[in-house]
């Protein structure tokens, strides 16, 4: 399988202070990758240098072409779309104020179409659609983000631990969205999770980081047999 994604020798800085240390890694056509690491180990970075939203050095390119030092609003329109940490809801609008915001670089009538679809991956958006996003559950909130995202129809999915601060069964719940998402749609998601278990049993290949630099990378069935992963990540 070619890969949609290919990063390679990337550093990124906040100022004097460096994060990422020349790491390269690829998301396959289709297929998902998970980025693990402890707290601080450079993951959020990651996906902020593919974004373009911090000082970063090295190569990226998406289906081929280089997506480097483009400004962010053009790197969404050549289809990465991120579901942030915090997931970026604006809490005073409504649900479907979130979602038309979303899908800000597709035709309006389009976008409404794909409503529909959203509303079948999340029935509950659709229940929700006049309300005020800030009243939504964490759950619900993360839907939210997600079917944002996807309105953009992106090739990339950026998802920056979709799990966090949720019940296991909405965690589950979101991951079965998940898969159907990626079968349906054929997006290409990097996902970074601190749940490893979780992570390394929905993704294709992962990667470990430890503060910016890789330390194991492979397929998930072999990175979930590794040692130092199960007792670091996995507490067996
Ligand atoms: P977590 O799981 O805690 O979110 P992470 O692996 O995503 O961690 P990052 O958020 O990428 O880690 O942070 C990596 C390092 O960069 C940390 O030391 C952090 O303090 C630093 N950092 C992150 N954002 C900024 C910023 N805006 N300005 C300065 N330093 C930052």
């Amino acid at each position: 399988m070619t890969a949609l994604l290919e990063a390679k020798g990337l550093h990124a800085a906040y100022g004097e202070t460096r994060v990422l240390h020349g790491i390269g890694f690829s998301v396959r056509e289709g297929g998902v990758t998970a980025l693990l690491g402890a707290n601080g180990a450079g993951k959020t970075t990651t996906l902020r240098a593919i974004c373009g939203t911090v000082r970063t050095q090295g190569e990226i390119a998406l289906g081929g072409r280089r997506i480097d030092g483009l400004q962010t609003e053009d790197i969404v329109r050549l289809g990465v779309a991120q579901v942030p940490e915090g997931r970026g809801t604006f809490m005073e609008l409504t649900v479907e104020e979130n979602m038309k915001l979303g899908a800000y670089t597709r035709p309006a009538r389009r976008v409404t179409e794909d409503f529909e679809h959203m509303f079948d991956y999340f029935p509950r958006l659709k229940e929700r659609f006049r309300q005020q996003a800030g009243t939504l559950s964490g759950g619900e909130q993360q839907m939210l983000a997600i079917a944002r995202a996807l309105l953009l129809r992106p090739k990339l999915l950026l998802l920056d631990e979709p799990s966090f601060g949720l019940a296991p069964l909405i965690v589950q719940e979101i991951f079965r969205i998940l898969r159907r998402i990626r079968e349906d749609a054929g997006v290409s998601i990097l996902l970074v999770e601190q749940n490893a278990t979780l992570a390394l049993d929905f993704a294709d290949d992962a990667f470990v980081l430890e503060t910016g630099r890789i330390v194991l990378s492979g397929p998930s069935g072999d990175i979930i047999k590794d040692e130092g992963v199960r007792r670091s990540y996995l507490g067996y």
